[in-house]
């Protein structure tokens, strides 16, 4: 059997379900494929000690190694003795490439020009699915390697979107989250460029029977009047987003080359609490980017609050190697790590205060987990509950919230 290992993001969780089917469709046996992923020094660390492990516990499967790190890095996972074979991020989604008589098989990313969707209908023990619309990035953070692994962006033509879109509610997917590198610049590469409002407004359209969408991450700045009218109006697009904030310091925010400001942040997340009150925001927050004072990382911690943030993924710096940021003055390792640890606490004060906001309020939860003792599922916000009865992974169920712990609500079921 073909086991795969995923690091990193949806984006990598989605293709992961499509190397899957690519390597059944290719015959492949006794085998460990590792999607990996390259944002942080940890992660490329991460995945060479689980391949070490793996060839440990394994030493006859074929490992293989795949994803954002081996496109940025191939020749260090080549040099390693436990690796059989090293693929691209375009390779690994090509069923013939499992059976190549090369060590090493990566094309230029930048090459790439079109994505199409990967038809994923299954996705191992989750409520929701996730689906691919856009990939790459034409941007040029200084502290990113993304662009470098994934190549420029480009869409996933809409018809197909909805195409796949209706396969999965039809699978049985109440939940569906786009995912791409930069949803916000979904179409600019298609023919009448037709913007993630418009696609989010078509799907909801021609796949009544889907019951919630939901958006991976944006970033803030390019949401245009289209998507927030579909904000405003669809009922389905869950009042949940996680933007790519990165700093709440406007020149550590030039010098990441970002095109937002902090009051852009605060503006977005107040505009979209006017259209829906129940909303709740999620950031992407690094700590300790280069030249970063205590000033700048005040700005940053007092950003949680000034914007109502709630959902931390807090990233302490990682140079990488490559990028204009890993060559501008660092911060001492210890200094970013302190400052990460407050961002976290930060970020779980604000979740416990909106957990104890929702005490008392009805909700619709997307099951996630069936257990003997108790269930788990999400809200449309995303907050997680906590509930028993009986309760089926993938159903809705109607709750009351009859209190919170710091990261989960208690909660049961209306009758
Ligand atoms: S927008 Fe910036 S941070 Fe995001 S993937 Fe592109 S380069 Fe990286």
């Amino acid at each position: 059997m073909t086991q795969i290992v995923t690091f990193g993001c949806r984006l990598n969780a989605y293709e992961s379900e499509a190397i899957r089917a690519r390597a059944n469709e290719a015959g492949l046996k006794d085998a460990i494929i590792f999607n990996t992923c390259a944002v942080t020094g940890e992660a490329v660390r991460q995945s060479r000690q689980a391949i070490r492990k793996a060839r440990r516990e394994n030493p006859h499967s074929k490992i293989i190694v795949t994803g954002c790190a081996a496109q940025t890095e191939p020749g260090s996972y080549a040099q390693m003795g436990e690796v059989d074979l090293v693929l691209g991020n375009i390779e690994k989604l090509d069923a013939k490439s499992y059976f190549i008589n090369e060590r090493v098989r990566v094309n230029d990313i930048m090459s790439i020009r079109e994505t199409a969707s990967q038809m994923v209908d299954s996705f191992e023990g989750r409520a929701r699915a996730f689906l691919q619309v856009q990939n790459g990035c034409d941007h040029r953070c200084t502290f990113c390697i993304i662009p470098y692994a994934r190549g420029n962006s480009r869409s996933v033509g809409t018809g197909e979107v909805i195409a796949e879109a209706r396969r999965l509610a039809e699978a049985g997917f109440p939940e569906i989250v786009l995912t791409g590198v930069d949803l916000t610049s979904y179409g600019h590469d298609l023919p009448g460029t037709p913007s993630l409002g418009a696609l989010i407004r078509k799907i909801l359209k021609l796949v009544p029977e889907l019951k919630r969408l939901r958006l991976s991450s944006i970033d803030s700045i390019e949401a245009d009047e289209e998507l927030l009218r579909a904000i405003a109006e669809e009922e389905r697009l869950m009042p949940h987003f996680h933007l790519s904030a990165q700093s709440g310091d406007d020149m550590i925010l030039k010098r990441m080359k970002r095109r937002h400001a902090r009051k852009d942040t605060i503006a977005f997340c107040d505009t979209v609490r006017r259209l829906r009150p129940d909303v709740a925001f999620g950031a992407d927050l690094i700590a300790g980017f280069p030249t970063e004072t205590d000033a700048m990382f005040g700005n940053s911690h007092a950003l949680i609050d000034d914007a109502g943030l709630t959902y931390l993924h807090v990233f302490p710096f990682s140079p990488r190697k490559g990028t204009p940021a890993a060559r501008m003055p660092q911060v001492a390792k210890p200094v970013v790590k302190e400052r990460a640890a407050r961002l976290r606490a930060k970020g779980e004060q604000a979740l416990a205060s909106r957990m104890n906001a929702m005490a008392g309020s009805a909700q619709t939860l997307l099951v996630e987990k069936a257990g003997p003792d108790f269930n788990t599922g999400r809200t449309n916000c995303f907050a997680q509950a906590r509930f028993t009865g009986a309760a089926q992974p993938g159903a809705m169920v109607r709750v009351r919230v009859t209190g919170a712990t710091s990261s989960q609500l208690i909660a049961e079921p209306l009758q």
